[in-house]
């Protein structure tokens, strides 16, 4: 018999927001209620795309967080009825 096993957490379950440049170890992190204004660049001079090239990223960024918040305070409030959930694979031993 094979078991699998997962990681279900609720949105309210999220304790930071981390944004993690994608060429040095530099992690901004933030309380999910408090996603305020995200930097252009990562300390080390590190580009964050917030330009041109992809202008649906900074919506999509925006729109992500302003969703977390108002889901969680809804998820607290019981507003919806039912509860979003996500799920990992356990992390490999
Ligand atoms: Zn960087």
């Amino acid at each position: 018999m094979t078991f699998e096993r997962k990681i279900v957490v609720g949105l309210e379950d999220i304790k930071a927001v981390s944004f993690a440049c994608e060429q040095c170890q530099f992690k901004l992190t933030m309380s999910p209620d408090d996603v305020k204004k995200i930097p252009e660049n990562c300390p080390s001079g590190h580009e964050w795309y917030f330009g041109q090239d992809e202008p649906h990223v900074v919506p999509a960024i925006k729109n992500f967080y302003i969703a977390l918040a108002k889901l969680r305070m809804q998820s607290e409030r019981k507003a919806a009825g039912f509860r979003i959930l996500l799920e990992f694979d356990e992390p490999k031993a």
